[in-house]
């Protein structure tokens, strides 16, 4: 089952003037930068209310990030459902003939279990989150 939204990630050129704008003109809470060299992507994360808003910046052309800006610009690249299964989730949408990337759960940033599914089921790239204990 499906808790809450978990974050919105965000697709930017520019890491630092969309920080620049979060924090100091609509006052959002910033938490972190942080790099993942797996995905090639530099991440800031802001908190409102328990929902995470994570600008990714990619640090590499062949990023899937670069990738994504070059076919469609900024914007949305994906949002997290957060989940208390990610595992029985990915079965049940397996069951109704949901495409999935992530046929298995996949370790994802802060000790969380995370699963994507397919955008040509979603329309919109869309993560499942489970939080570590
Ligand atoms: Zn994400």
């Amino acid at each position: 089952m499906l808790t809450q939204i978990d974050h919105i990630g965000v697709a930017v050129r520019d890491l630092d003037k969309a920080i620049t704008f979060y924090r100091d003109v609509l006052g959002l809470q910033f938490l972190e930068k942080e790099e993942v060299a797996s995905q090639k992507v530099r991440v800031a994360k802001f908190d409102l209310n328990g929902v995470h808003i994570e600008f990714l910046e990619p640090t590499s052309k062949d990023s899937p990030i670069a990738k994504f800006i070059e076919k469609k610009g900024e914007g949305i690249h994906h949002i997290a459902y957060r989940t208390d299964d990610v595992a029985d989730e990915i079965e049940s949408l397996k069951r109704k003939n949901v495409k999935l990337i992530n046929e298995h759960p996949v370790e994802g940033s802060g000790n969380t279990k995370i699963a994507f599914v397919h955008p040509k089921s979603s329309m919109v790239l869309t993560e499942l989150v489970q939080k570590g204990e």
